[in-house]
Order: C-alpha cells, then structure tokens, then sequence
C-alpha cells in the first residue's frame, strides 16, 4: 500500500491524452504517476490519421516534440483528403496544419517516450486499475499492485473509462456513439502517400469507408457509422466492411491484388455531439473518456491531445490554490466546452443532415468547390 498522497497528480491511460497530460506537466514540479494497464507499445484500434491539431499542440508544449517525431520514419505526411462519391463525383481538400499518418502502436509509444525522456513522471505500465475512490481527501486508485493515492486524477482511459464511470453512471447513448472496424491491408493499388481517402456509397449511409496509407505500402482501412442507425439496421461492420469493397468498381479494381494482414478489429466512439460532465469529485477527464470525438470525421486523437493539456493546466491550478471542490473544477467543462463546443455542434449539425438527407449529398460537393465555400470548409474542417 503506497502513503497517503503519494502523488500530486494522477494520470490514468497512456494514449494521447494521458501523454500529453504528463507532458503538460513537465515544469510544474509536481509528483507525478502515469498508470496504463498495457505495456507499450501497444495497439489502439483506430484510422490511424494524426490531425493536425496534435501535432499543433505538441509543438505548443515544445516545438523539439513536434520535431522529434518529425525525424521518425514510421509515418508518413499527408497533406490532403479525398472525398469521393458513388465512385463518380469527388471533391479534394488541402489541409491547412501539417498531418500525419502512423499507426497507433508507433505514435503512442514515440509519446510515452516523450514523456519518459523529458518528464519525471512515474510511469506504471501493466497496471489495470480496478476501483477508483473519490473521497475529501484524495482519490485512491486500486490498482493489483496495490493502491496509488493521488490530490487529483486526471481520467484519460478511453471509451469504456472508469474514471468516468467514478464521476457521473451513464449508458452510452446510441446517438452520440458511434462504432467502427478497421484492417490492415497492402497492395492497394492508385495509393498516394501524401493523400487520405473517404469513400461514401447511398446504400452504407450513414457509414463511410476510408483508405488511409501507411509506410512501406501499406493502408489502413475501415469502415464507421453512428451506433443507433448499426442498432436500427442491424449492420454487421465487418461484413459492411467488405461488402462496401464489392459493390465499387473502382475499389474493387484496386483490391484487386490486395493482402489483408491480420483480422478486422472493431472498436466505440464517443463523440462529441453533446456536452457532457468532465469534472468533479477531484476528477477531470480527457479524450475520449471526455467524448470528445468528432461526429462527422470520427477523429479523436487531436482533441484528445488538447484536452489532456487542458485537463493538466486545471490540475496545477487546482493544486496552487490547494482547491478540488466540484465548483472550481467545474472551470474546466467550461473551458473545454467554449473551446471545441462550437466545431463539434457543427459538424454534429452537417452529420445529421447528410443522413436525412442523403440525396443532397452531391449537390453538397459540387457547391463546396465554389472557391469562397472551398476557402471556409478548409479552415473549419
Ligand atoms: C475504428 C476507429 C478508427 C479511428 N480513427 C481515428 C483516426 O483516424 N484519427 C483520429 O484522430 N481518431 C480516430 N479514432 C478515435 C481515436 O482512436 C480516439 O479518439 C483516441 O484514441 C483517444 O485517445 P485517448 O488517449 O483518449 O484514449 P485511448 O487511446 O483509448 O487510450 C486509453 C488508454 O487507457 C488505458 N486504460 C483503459 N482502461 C484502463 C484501466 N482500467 N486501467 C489502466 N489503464 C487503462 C488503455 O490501455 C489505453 O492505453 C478512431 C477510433 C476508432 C474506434
């Protein structure tokens, strides 16, 4: 059993969020523990696509971050995306803030290394915590190791988060959930390495498929859609997965010498179609534990990043003034809600109208390449 109050700061999961917390915390001086019960590297199910907003906030905690991973070669740059519809109408964006690709297992453990090199944090991995206590005097969280006692957690342990379970006991809600697959596959033909790709067809609606391309060759795949129209039409996403490959011509010609390595993996997506609580009882959370992924693109990863940067500023405000009471940490949801609030009611706002209204679609795109429209769609989405 550690001593009361063995850290300042707790951090629970390593993944974007929690890294960036830690790395936020590089000057404060505080005790810090970072606890994941994985060992890294380790794999998260996702796109793969690191948006530009994480990169962006990396290099505001230390310009040598963004540079460091820029130096590593398990990425690649990309520097727009193609939407392409029914196979006969596209439109393509340039983004603005440099992005990436990289898998997962590669981009997480280049930020707990990060953290491990240029921080003092207290990196505990293979560490599943069970049971987190909130209490006036501190948060005790059990963990089979015994128990690690914190002044405040910061809760950045993904979709199915304990820490947020501790703070508020919620279902998940179909509406503001979503659910997706992805695969690794090489030999994709027409690939560009600077380039991601989304592809929607009328009968997957809701649901989007995307090529995303990795190194040496290799893609990324999948396949997501909001989890109560998967619900209401019993989709089954790996096997929609597939079947959106057959029924394109022109994906089917390019998968034509394709070779899937490793099975299909699925995973949930909170997003952030509404607000929900992301503090209190000495807890703040971050990323997706906070619900903060996008409903229209399914990105997770950047606003994860940024709210774990927020989440720890709060924190070492909270400890200056040796305050954790609900209403001070309430500042917070505040903060984060005025920050991300407007984008992702937005992008709420097109997702649900692109589903009712699906015909429109087309004349969506086509009206997106007038150049005043184009100009605005770059720098909002
Ligand atoms: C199929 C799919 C595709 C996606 N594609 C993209 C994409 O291309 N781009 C993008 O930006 N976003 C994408 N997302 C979203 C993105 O994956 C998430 O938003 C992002 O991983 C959130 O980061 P996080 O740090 O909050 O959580 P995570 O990355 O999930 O990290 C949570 C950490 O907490 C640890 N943990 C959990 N519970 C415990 C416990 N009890 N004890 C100890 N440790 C624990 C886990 O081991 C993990 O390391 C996708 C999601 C899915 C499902």
């Amino acid at each position: 059993m550690e001593d009361a109050f063995s850290y300042d700061i707790a951090i629970l999961g390593a993944g974007p969020a929690g890294s960036t917390a830690a790395l936020a915390l590089q000057h404060a001086g505080l005790r810090v523990a970072l606890l994941d019960k994985a060992t890294f590297p380790r794999d998260k199910v996702c796109g793969d696509a690191i948006p530009g907003l994480g990169i962006k906030v990396l290099r505001q905690l230390a310009p040598e971050f963004a540079a460091e991973f820029d130096q590593l070669d398990c990425h690649l740059h990309t520097r727009r995306t193609r939407f392409i519809w029914e196979d006969s109408q596209e439109l393509s964006f340039q983004w603005v803030l440099p992005a990436y690709t990289c898998k997962r297992i590669d981009f997480d453990d280049a930020l707990l290394s990060l953290v491990s090199r240029h921080t003092q944090t207290d990196i505990r991995l293979n560490t599943p915590v069970s049971r987190i206590v909130s209490t006036e005097k501190g948060v005790s969280i059990h963990t089979q190791q015994g128990t690690v006692q914190a002044k405040i957690l910061i809760g950045c342990d993904g979709s199915r988060s304990l820490a947020a379970r501790a703070l508020r006991s919620e279902k998940i809600d179909r509406v503001h959930h979503g659910g997706a697959v992805r695969a690794y596959v090489t030999g994709i033909s027409d690939m560009h390495s600077d380039q991601t790709e989304i592809f929607v067809q009328k009968r997957f609606l809701p649901g989007y498929f995307w090529c995303f391309p990795l190194p040496n060759g290799g893609a990324n795949i999948g396949f997501g859609m909001q989890s109560e129209a998967i619900a209401n039409r019993k989709v089954n996403l790996r096997e929609a997965l597939k079947d959106f490959i057959a029924h394109s011509p022109v994906l089917r010609d390019r998968f034509k010498n394709a070779h899937w390595v490793g099975g299909i993996q699925g995973y949930g997506l909170p997003f952030g179609s509404q607000q929900v609580q992301v503090s209190g009882k000495r807890i703040l959370l971050a990323g997706d534990a906070a619900c903060l992924v996008d409903p229209f693109s399914g990105d997770g990863i950047g606003n994860a990043m940024l709210s774990g940067r927020m989440a720890a500023e709060r924190a070492v405000q909270a400890l200056e003034v040796d305050t954790y009471d609900d209403a001070f940490l309430k500042g917070y949801d505040q903060q984060l809600w005025n920050k991300l609030g407007h984008e992702l009611q937005l992008k709420t706002r097109v997702q649900r109208f692109i589903t009712a209204f699906p015909a429109l679609l087309p004349w969506g795109m086509r009206f997106a390449k007038i150049p005043p429209v184009k100009r605005w769609l770059h720098r909002t989405f």
